[in-house]
């Protein structure tokens, strides 16, 4: 009797265990593609021509706010879970966006020719790579933005390069990232503008990320607890490899930019993420 008790508390204990260990990973449910604005849309864009610093512009890849003036987005919105991960090659076609309105300057591929910057993906191409249209959607200059190299090639790509870590364990991420401000330092010096002054150099270069397990109905699955990454970086050469030297709250960012971000999140749970600064792993 004693031995057989013995065993059923064990195994009892193992079963507990298992129950509790279990509860702590993410829901192993299946990656979907979901909606690029779930989570709000910022600035209130609308696909609309006269609305010309804030126009919407909607791909199956990635959604966007554009500014003709400044012949960059304002921010791109888009989700990531490993649905959007596949084998496409680089397809490396950097090309003008025909799908603007009417009459508006088009930024090509060599706008940024000799200017010292680099042309910085918002969505990178390395999220969306389940298909060659998909991935080749990442080059058009409307997803672009002029972006120090050091930050582009290092901050940014080590940033981009973890986002996909937590993609791998099972977790979809919803990114928002864009820019403010006028003037950075690149690889050739500060410039405000380049390109003839039909691109604007932003000085600010920002992102916010939503970690959730796998699953549906996302706005709705976001808590208090929800881990939401916010960084704000210089657009600068001499700008820090290490992104989470440059952390804030979603909180800072809406001051800086002016916008209401994740404002499909119920407000109780927006107010207490937004004015946290995530201190979790940065690698
Ligand atoms: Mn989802
Ligand atoms: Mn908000």
């Amino acid at each position: 009797m004693f031995r057989v008790d013995n065993c059923r508390v064990g195994l009892l204990l193992s079963i507990a265990l298992l129950s509790a260990c279990t509860e702590q990973e993410p829901t192993p449910l299946a990656a979907t593609r979901d909606g690029h604005l779930a989570l709000g849309n910022p600035s209130g864009a609308v696909a609309d021509a006269a609305q010309y610093g804030n126009y919407l512009l909607v791909k199956p890849q990635y959604t966007l706010s554009y500014h003709r003036d400044r012949g960059t987005p304002n921010w791109v919105s888009w989700h990531l879970s490993s649905a959007w991960l596949g084998a496409a090659a680089r397809q490396d076609d950097f090309r003008p966006d025909n799908t603007l309105p009417a009459g508006w300057y088009q930024v090509s591929s060599s706008s940024y020719s000799g200017s010292g910057f680099d042309r910085g993906h918002h969505c990178p191409s390395a999220d969306r790579t389940g298909s060659v249209a998909d991935n080749s959607a990442t080059f058009l200059m409307s997803n672009m933005l002029p972006q120090a190299p050091r930050n582009n090639q290092q901050t940014w790509a080590n940033l981009e390069n973890y986002t996909r870590t937590l993609v791998n364990s099972g977790y979809e991420v919803y990114v928002i990232m864009g820019s403010y401000g006028k003037g950075g330092t690149g690889s050739a010096g500060y410039a405000a503008t380049l390109n003839g002054g039909k691109v604007t150099v932003p000085t600010r270069i920002w992102k916010v990320l939503v970690v959730l397990p796998n699953g549906t109905g996302d706005a709705a699955r976001v808590t208090s607890s929800t881990r939401v990454i916010a960084v704000d970086t210089p657009n600068d050469n001499g700008v820090s490899p290490n992104w989470g030297s440059y952390r804030t709250s979603v909180d800072a960012l809406e001051a800086a930019t002016g916008y209401d971000l994740l404002s499909a999140v119920a407000p109780g749970v927006q107010a207490s993420l937004e004015a946290k600064i995530d201190n979790g792993p940065t690698q």
